[in-house]
């Protein structure tokens, strides 16, 4: 990757000074200006009207106290964010996350992300994210209900079909939507489906979105193999996590025949040399919500390796899908360094900048998350679709479009890193097609 342009730099030294502390911010704002120099040489009119600045500048931020009470009646106070970065392209759209980590920087280096993956779906969606520092971590479903009611009294006045449309993101799935939409049509008394994404199947949901973000990464992956002239086939995968995104992409990995053997939670891996038994592993993290070492309990030839290191694995194939920089430099150099020659990210921003620049040098096939992952808001977009048009669409047509959608984001990739003299640069292609698009609307729409 290139230093950052001349004419970029002083604005990436505003954000760092506007912005302070705010780390995962501005690494998020950093690999996408160190890719732009070339992008404002051909337009000038993107310098000229300020695209770069504003866009590194929500458009409004949310921030607001969540109080709820426990199950022996204790107050707790938490706050939540919800942060509208861009609306050019359609309604402020993207997760919330529940996390003891989650502050400003972080709700704003995951909005800033979802602008430029949004994009790149092609759909009509703006990006945004929201959440919390709440930790659903061993609460009671009725505290986690009081909290999500509590979370929406205060939300709900931001958001509409045509503004701005939640969904989920580490810490909230299906029953948390679930409890936000009940109170959002309690005090609105409007049942407005288009107004959360990630429903239940009754109730509004798309058949495919819970499968979306894993099931897309791992087509996206294939795309890359495809284009290196290899495939899935009798390669061995490392998927980081054990929740959402982590499940269905070793659904999809077994699928198009590859062999995923290992996982992992915040306290440590599990090792299943002949190949990772999912069936037990989605009854233990969707039904049960335990962790990760009850495996060994049923599987008597599998590793617990409590506070391990996933990466330290052999593999063809890693798909991070966890959180956050956890893969550092040292993981890249041990992942390239045992024959990795695939990396497709199903977190946000997985990579720390010293661990891209190792996948890159090495030339291995190397597809960041706001490419990656996009599979996941893309599906969202889709039952924004089906929403609005009063229909449900199945589960084949529906990943049909999934998958469509996902060969396309590879392709405009792709050729956008060779267009821009990058070939195999899929961190190039990303943020530059993905750039572009939102620039040009944003032209089109005047000073706003
Ligand atoms: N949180 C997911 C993401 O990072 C999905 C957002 C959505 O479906 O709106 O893209």
């Amino acid at each position: 990757m290139s230093k950052v342009d001349v004419k970029i730099e002083g604005m990436y030294q505003e954000v760092l000074k506007r912005n302070p502390g705010e780390t995962e911010f501005h690494q998020a704002v950093l690999e996408v200006l160190e890719c732009l120099g070339p992008v404002v040489v051909k337009h000038p009119e993107y310098l000229e009207r300020k695209i770069i600045e504003r866009i590194c500048e929500p458009e409004r931020q949310i921030i607001f106290r969540v109080p709820w009470q426990d199950d022996n009646g204790i107050v707790h106070i938490n706050r939540g964010f919800r942060v509208e970065f861009n609306s050019s392209l359609g309604p402020y759209k993207g997760g919330l996350r529940f996390h003891p980590s989650v502050y400003l920087g972080i709700v704003k280096f995951l909005g800033f992300e979802q602008i430029f993956k949004n994009s790149l779906t092609g759909l009509p969606i703006g990006g945004g994210k929201g959440g919390s520092d709440f930790d659903p971590k061993g609460k009671s479903d009725d505290e986690v209900m009081r909290f999500c009611q509590s979370f929406m009294t205060e939300l709900y006045r931001h958001l509409g079909e045509h503004t701005d449309v939640p969904a989920g993101d580490i810490g909230v799935g299906g029953r948390e939507i679930g409890y936000m939409f009940g109170q959002y049509k309690r005090i609105t008394n409007r049942y407005e489906p288009g107004v959360l994404t990630g429903k239940g199947l009754t109730w509004g949901g798309s058949l495919v979105r819970t499968e979306a973000t894993g099931y897309g990464a791992t087509y996206f992956v294939s795309e890359m193999l495809k284009a290196r002239k290899d495939s899935f086939e009798g390669k061995t995968c490392l998927v980081s996590g054990s929740g959402n995104v982590a499940i269905y992409t070793i659904e999809k990995i077994h699928q198009l025949g590859g062999k995923c053997v290992a996982c992992s939670d915040s306290n440590g891996v599990i090792y299943h040399e002949k190949g990772l038994d999912l069936d037990l592993i989605k009854r233990l993290k969707e039904v049960e919500r335990r962790r990760i070492s009850d495996y060994v309990a049923t599987h008597k030839d599998a590793k617990y390796i409590a506070g391990g290191n996933i990466w330290d694995i052999p593999c063809h194939v890693a798909m991070p899908s966890a959180t956050q920089n956890e893969i550092n430099g040292k993981d890249a150099a041990t992942l390239v360094k045992n024959g990795c020659i695939a990396v497709g990210e199903g977190a946000n921003m997985p990579t720390t900048p010293e661990g891209v620049k190792i996948f890159l040098e090495a030339k291995i096939s190397y597809g960041p998350g706001k490419a990656a992952n996009a599979g996941g808001v893309a599906t969202s977009a889709l039952e924004m679709q089906q929403n609005a048009g009063r229909d449900s669409w199945s589960f084949e047509y529906t990943e049909k479009k999934l998958e469509d959608i996902m060969i396309n984001i590879h392709r405009n990739c792709f050729e956008t890193a060779e267009e821009y003299g990058a070939p195999g640069n899929y961190v190039l292609g990303a943020n530059i097609c993905g750039f572009i698009k939102v620039a040009n609307a944003m032209v089109a729409h005047g000073i706003i």
